[in-house]
């Protein structure tokens, strides 16, 4: 979900790459779990969350829609899932009684990366510290690999760019007919081809993301 905000406002204003120190640590949040509620439809999966969750749970993405774990939402143009708030306290649906996310080694690349956001730019992106974001004051250094604490990294890194990628490219394609029956063939296309299509997983992710990807765009001529 993109942010109409400048940089400067929300962060201690610098870029970090995978190699570099980031003031992110919040020590396994000490009873905290402040951002795993009120976060409305903003954790949003992507297709390597679906397969994350697939493996670690054993469930696709129609089950846990089901279990109402997660939800469809229209975002900048495109349907995706989030992870669903729900409740008093508008909480994450996998936050267990303790406070203490249940799916910890499962779960999305946006919880594993909070504090840190990512700045997209000429294909590319690197990592920013949100500043106003995480209620640990005396968060400490660590290294931003060991912080997403996902394997492969620059694989992961090339798919989220061609990802980032092909959500633009579809909201350009969409922008201002939405309605139209090109918009909702693009949409139904990446629900069923990236989310609803369940995961091999004995296979390895970016290789069926890469196969997946070509197929989409051959059927779109994108
Ligand atoms: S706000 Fe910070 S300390 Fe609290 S749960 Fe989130 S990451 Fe942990
Ligand atoms: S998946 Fe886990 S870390 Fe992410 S919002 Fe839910 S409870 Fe919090």
């Amino acid at each position: 979900m993109k942010r109409n905000v400048s940089l400067e406002e929300i962060s201690d204003g610098r870029l970090y790459s995978i190699h570099d120190m980031v003031k992110a640590d919040c020590h396994g949040c000490k009873g905290c779990f402040a951002c795993c509620c009120g976060m409305g439809n903003s954790v949003i999966l992507d297709p390597f969350d679906v397969y994350r969750l697939q493996t670690g749970l054993g469930k696709n993405l129609t089950q846990l829609l089901q279990e109402d774990k997660l939800e469809l939402n229209v975002v900048d143009g495109c349907i995706l899932p989030n992870l669903k708030m729900a409740g008093e306290r508008e909480q994450c649906a996998f936050l267990d009684r303790n406070g203490r996310c249940s799916i910890h080694e499962s779960r999305p690349g946006i919880c594993r990366l909070f504090p840190l956001g990512r700045y997209y730019e000429d294909g590319d992106f690197r990592y920013f510290l949100q500043t106003g974001e995480c209620r640990e004051k005396n968060r400490t250094k660590v290294k931003v690999e060991k912080w997403i604490a996902t394997p492969d990294w620059k694989k992961n890194h090339d798919f989220v760019c061609a990802w980032h990628e092909l959500l633009k490219m579809l909201e350009c394609e969409t922008a201002g007919q939405e309605d139209s029956t090109r918009a909702k063939d693009l949409n139904l296309g990446l629900l069923n081809t990236f989310y609803m299509t369940e995961y091999d997983i004995q296979e390895d992710f970016y290789e069926i993301f890469s196969a997946r990807l070509q197929h989409y765009r051959e059927e779109f001529g994108l």
